[in-house]
């Protein structure tokens, strides 16, 4: 079969595991986002795309997604507290973002793990220094000053697998697979 055909076959999807805060949770991010970024211009991230980014894989063939899948299905990590309470900026993508002030262990292992089993399934990934955060502007114009929002607390017991696709109107995010943490 020729090549061309056989990508036909399996198309790469953009992926990227997560951790996905639930409706009260992600009410809670909207009106941190809405404080944080009051009388300010720039890009606040849609409510139903707020989330914690764990590993990103970018493009991901059919192959690469059931290996990472199937890595995933051998992580043991225990559910977690998160507490999110340090608010951000970098200035060089104009990000807002909020973020743990200390990295639960837990935490700081599961992404290990999930970026050591995608690269073990050919993946290449960042190289950068994972950091934990949940964007909730871009492109902001200037910086925030002095705006807090009162600290927010994840009991994290699950992560995600999403699939992320580009349209003229913006980013689209959809949760492919679940994983329940710890439970054995
Ligand atoms: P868009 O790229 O369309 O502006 P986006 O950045 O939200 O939207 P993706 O590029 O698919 O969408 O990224 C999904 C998530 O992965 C985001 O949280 C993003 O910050 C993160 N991410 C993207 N690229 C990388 C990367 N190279 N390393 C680490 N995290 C990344
Ligand atoms: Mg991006």
């Amino acid at each position: 079969m020729p090549t061309s055909e056989r990508e036909h076959d399996s198309p790469a999807e953009r992926l990227f595991f997560a951790l996905w805060p639930d409706d009260a949770l992600r009410q809670q991010l909207t009106q941190c986002r809405d404080t944080l970024a009051a009388h300010r211009d720039g890009r606040p991230v849609p409510a139903e795309n707020l989330h914690l980014t764990l590993a990103f894989l970018g493009r991901t063939d059919a192959r690469q997604r059931a290996c990472v899948e199937a890595m995933a299905d051998a992580i043991h990590c225990p559910p977690f507290e998160l507490r999110l309470n340090r608010s951000g900026y970098w200035p060089r993508p104009r990000v807002l973002w909020i973020a743990p002030a200390e990295m639960p262990e837990a935490l700081t292992s599961l992404a290990i793990a999930l970026h050591t089993a995608a690269e073990g399934c050919g993946l290449k990934l960042d190289a950068r220094p994972y950091r934990a955060h949940i964007t909730l502007m871009r492109k902001l114009v200037r910086p925030p000053q002095d705006a807090d929002c009162p600290p927010l607390d994840w009991p994290v017991d699950r992560f995600v697998l999403v699939r992320s696709s580009t349209f003229p109107q913006g980013v689209k995010y959809e949760v492919v697979r679940e994983w329940v943490l710890g439970g054995v």
